[in-house]
C-alpha cells in the first residue's frame, strides 16, 4: 500500500521484517518477545536498548529521565498539569491546533491554565510568535505542540528566552530532525507516527521536574512511580517497546537525525512544489513559514474536485489522503518511514490529476 496515514502510520519495512523474522523465536529464547516476562533479562535488554538509542539519537544528557508510559499522548494532557502545575501557579498554552486545545482543556480541569498565544482566528494556518516576556517568571510551564498533525503546521524555531520550563507535545514530529534537547524541560510523544506502533508513549523529562509531583497523586499517574522503576512499575507495553527499539535502530542506520531531516525535506518539497506550481489548483492550508514536513494539508478548488481526487487516489492505491474530519480537504502524512519513492508517486499523481481534470 502507498500508506499516507496520519497515525497509526507507515513503519519502516526493515523493522517490520525484523519483527517478523524473530516473532516466534526471539533471539534464541524459544518464545515470542510478547511471551517474555517483563522482569526477564531478555526483555530488559530490549527496554534498555530502546532507552539508550533514544538517548544517543537525541543527545539526551543524564539530567533527563526517559519514560515509557501508556495512555497515549492524551493521558499526558492530564498528567502534565497533575504533576507539574502547582497551587497558585499558572500554566501557559500555545494554541496551534486541535491537539493543543485538548491539552489546554485538560489543564483547566486540574488548575489554572491560560492561552499564551493562539492562531485559532487564522484557522490554525500558522505558528504564532510567542513573546517570552509575556510569560511571568513564576508560571508553572509553557506548553507547545511542535507539529500540528491536523492542520499541517510545524514550529520552525522553538521559543527562547523563557524563564520557565518548556514542554512540547512532539507526537507527530519527534525524530524528524535533530533536536537541541536543552531547550526543553519535557517532551512527549505517542509512538504511532515516527516511533512505532500505538500503545507506548515516550516521555523525556528533566529529573528536577520530578520534585513537583505530589505524593497524593494516584500511583500510576505520578511520574516518580515510573522514573523510580525504570518504567517497569507495572507491565509495560513490551511488544510496542520492542518495535520502538527496532525503529530506533533503523533511524540510527539511516545515518541518524541529520540524514533523516534531509530526506524529510526532500519528500516534503516534492508535494509543496506540486501545490505551489499548480496555479491555484491545489491550495496549501499552512502558511509558507509554518509548513510541516510531516503532514502536508491542501484543498482543491471545489468539493467535487476534492471528492474526485480522493476517489481516484484510492483507486490508484494511495491510502489515508483524506483530510481530518475537522478541516476537510486532503492530507498526506509523510513521516520518517514513508519511502521517498511513494511521495514521488503521489506528486506525480497530483500532477497528472491536475492536467486531466
Ligand atoms: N498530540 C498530537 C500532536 C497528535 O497528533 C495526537 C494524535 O494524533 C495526539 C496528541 C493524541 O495522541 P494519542 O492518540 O496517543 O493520545
Amino acid at each position: 500500500a502507498l500508506n499516507f496515514n496520519a497515525g497509526p502510520a507507515a513503519l519502516p519495512e526493515w523493522a517490520l521484517k525484523e519483527a517478523q523474522n524473530e516473532l516466534l523465536n526471539f533471539r534464541n529464547t524459544g518464545m515470542s518477545v510478547m511471551e517474555l516476562s517483563h522482569r526477564s533479562k531478555d526483555y530488559e535488554a530490549v527496554h534498555n536498548e530502546a532507552q539508550s538509542l533514544l538517548r544517543s539519537l537525541l543527545s539526551i544528557s543524564d539530567e533527563y529521565e526517559i519514560l515509557f508510559l501508556q495512555g497515549g499522548a492524551s493521558l499526558q494532557f492530564s498528567m502534565i498539569p497533575m504533576n507539574l502545575l502547582q497551587e497558585g501557579q499558572t500554566a501557559y498554552y500555545t494554541l496551534t491546533g486541535s491537539w493543543a486545545e485538548k491539552a489546554l482543556q485538560e489543564a483547566v480541569k486540574v488548575g489554572k491554565a491560560e492561552i499564551a498565544v493562539s492562531s485559532k482566528e487564522n484557522n490554525y494556518k500558522n505558528i504564532p510568535v510567542l513573546d517570552a516576556t509575556s510569560i511571568p517568571s513564576d508560571a508553572a510551564y509553557v506548553h507547545i505542540t511542535s507539529n500540528n498533525t491536523i492542520y499541517g503546521t510545524q514550529w520552525k524555531q522553538f521559543p527562547t528566552g523563557l524563564n520557565v520550563p518548556l514542554i512540547a507535545d512532539m507526537s507527530s514530529d519527534i525524530l524528524c530532525k535533530p533536536l537541541n534537547m536543552e531547550q526543553f524541560d519535557m517532551i512527549y510523544a505517542g509512538a504511532q507516527k515516527n516511533l512505532g506502533p500505538s500503545g507506548v508513549t515516550v516521555v523525556i523529562m528533566k529529573k528536577e521536574l520530578l520534585e513537583r509531583s505530589s505524593d497524593s497523586l494516584p500511583t500510576m499517574l505520578n511520574y516518580n512511580t515510573h522514573a523510580k522503576n525504570n518504567s517497569l512499575y507495572n507491565t509495560p507495553p513490551t511488544f510496542g517497546i520492542y518495535l520502538l527499539s527496532l525503529v530506533l535502530r533503523w533511524v540510527t542506520d539511516q545515518g541518524g537525525l541529520e540524514a533523516i531531516e534531509k530526506k524529510n525535506e526532500l519528500k516534503a518539497s516534492l508535494l509543496y512544489n506540486e501545490i505551489d506550481n499548480s496555479n491555484g489548483f491545489y491550495n496549501g492550508h499552512a502558511e509558507l513559514d509554518s509548513r510541516s514536513t510531516m503532514n502536508v494539508t491542501f484543498t482543491l478548488n471545489s468539493e467535487e474536485a476534492t471528492k474526485s481526487f480522493l476517489a481516484q487516489a484510492k483507486e490508484a492505491g494511495f491510502v489515508g489522503l483524506n483530510g481530518h474530519r475537522s478541516v476537510g480537504g486532503c492530507r498526506a502524512s509523510i513521516y520518517n518511514a514513508v519511502p521517498y519513492e511513494n511521495v514521488e508517486r503521489l506528486a506525480q499523481f497530483m500532477s497528472d490529476f491536475r492536467k486531466n481534470y
